[in-house]
């Protein structure tokens, strides 16, 4: 026999029944995001193998271990995509686009990684994000941090933290290193296996960690923050002082340094205990060195990603999943004339409201099945066409929630009636 097809481990559907919420929940990040006067991009899944290994950095988790790649017949190395900010960053620099001036955009879509499957740890999981080009303020940083706290606030989200953290300049952080390296040189016997060999190749990225036994020695570490130059302290300054502003909590960790080589000065997080071991729902940072890195003019950049998977689950965590329902009308017909009428009506209904779902049937059954779908697809009103209402050039509604009475009218009237129901 052959074997049974099913989809890979980690990457899942989205089931009819999960869809409502999530496409609530992205539009309701992508109006955001748009309010905020932010555009958007996208760019393709697959990118050159070396795109990303130069954007995020031959050391990290992801280009070590998780990203998706082959050789094409011509030898060429090609990856799926692991995360949004190199393929932006490698558009910004092909189309010319900071030239033109300060670039505020947002993307969308699936990211692929080759990790460890676990609940909020997908092989297939979708971002979106936020990138600004250009602005070198920390008032660009703060912004981000704006938009955010606005949308954990338009979703009703609680228990959200953000985290903040400067990495400094490359010059800082490289003086920094050196400190750091000493340090856990002279406590090697503490260090796991990874950091061990993150001591070699990323000592910054043993912070990172996620091994509990490793907290005492990497809560006495050196830290970055008595190692800033002067600038990257000022900027810091700057942003904590638009947070407050906008009376945005934060917590300062200074073991934040994030998965990716790329940032400089700001980094963050947004996390929540709700979720267990993948915390982490938002995060992001500057990374003012990378488009040149990638062979662009020298150009600022801050940006973040969220990742919806995690999202999703805090939404039903904390009971948050209740999509405000649209006015949704099932239209039940018997017989073929009243069929014919009923597609009629559907098309003057749809021009005459707006935000309305017509379930038009399908199984041509009879009443009472047509009844059990209109039922099950949690219609608000059935719209009823049969032989009597066909004669009385009527239709028939019928309320399928609460206590209303069936009512026949003719169709002006029926319109009429579901605007005063909205
Ligand atoms: P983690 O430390 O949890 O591995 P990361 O630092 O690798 O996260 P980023 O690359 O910064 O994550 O991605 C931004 C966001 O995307 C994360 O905060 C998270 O919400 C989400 N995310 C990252 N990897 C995954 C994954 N494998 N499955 C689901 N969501 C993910
Ligand atoms: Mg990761």
């Amino acid at each position: 026999m052959s074997k049974k097809i099913q989809a890979i481990r980690g990457m899942n559907d989205l089931l009819p029944k999960d869809s409502t919420l999530w496409l609530s929940l992205e539009r309701t990040i992508l109006d955001l995001f748009i309010a905020y006067g932010y555009q958007n991009i996208r760019t393709p899944i697959v990118e050159n193998t070396d795109t990303f290994c130069r954007a995020i950095g031959g050391t990290t988790d992801i280009v070590e271990k998780e990203m998706y790649s082959w050789t094409e017949s011509g030898g060429e190395s090609l990856s799926l995509r692991p995360e949004g900010t190199a393929g932006c960053v490698r558009m910004m620099i092909e189309h010319n686009l900071p030239r033109e001036g300060i670039q505020k955009v947002f993307y969308q879509g699936a990211m692929f990684r080759h990790e460890r499957p676990q609940k909020g740890r997908y092989r297939q999981f979708h971002q979106i994000g936020l990138e600004v080009f250009a602005a070198v303020d920390a008032k660009a940083d703060a912004e981000l941090m704006m938009i955010t706290h606005a949308l954990w606030q338009a979703l009703g989200l609680k228990n959200i933290v953000l985290e903040i953290n400067t990495l400094g300049s490359s010059k800082a952080r490289a003086a920094y290193k050196k400190v750091l390296v000493a340090y856990f040189n002279q406590h090697k016997d503490q260090l796991d296996e990874d950091s061990l060999r993150r001591l070699k190749t990323n000592p910054l990225r043993i912070l990172d960690t996620k091994n509990k036994a490793m907290h005492s020695v990497i809560s006495n570490a050196p830290k970055l923050m008595d190692y800033l130059d002067q600038e990257s302290a000022q900027h810091f300054e700057q942003f904590k002082t638009y947070l407050d502003a906008l009376n945005i909590a934060y917590v300062i960790n200074t073991r934040l340094v994030r998965g990716l080589d790329y940032y400089n000065r700001t980094v963050f997080e947004w996390t929540t205990t709700d979720l267990g071991a993948q915390g982490t729902i938002c995060a992001g940072g500057r990374f003012d060195g990378l488009v040149e890195k990638m062979g662009g003019t020298p150009t600022p950049a801050v940006g973040l990603a969220i990742g919806l998977e995690r999202l999703v689950l805090l939404l039903e965590a904390q009971n948050l999943m209740t999509v405000e329902s649209t006015l949704s009308i099932y239209l039940v017909a018997l017989g073929e004339k009243a069929q014919l009428k009923s597609m009629q009506i559907a098309s003057v209904l749809h021009d005459a409201l707006t935000n309305v779902i017509l379930y038009n049937d399908l199984t041509l059954g009879s009443f009472k099945s047509q009844f059990k779908k209109a039922d099950k697809a949690k219609a608000h009103f059935a719209l009823i066409l049969g032989e009597q209402e066909l004669n009385n050039n009527q239709v028939s509604i019928k309320p399928l929630k609460g206590q209303g009475t069936q009512q026949s009218m003719n169709l002006e009237e029926a319109i009429k009636y579901f605007k005063g129901n909205k």
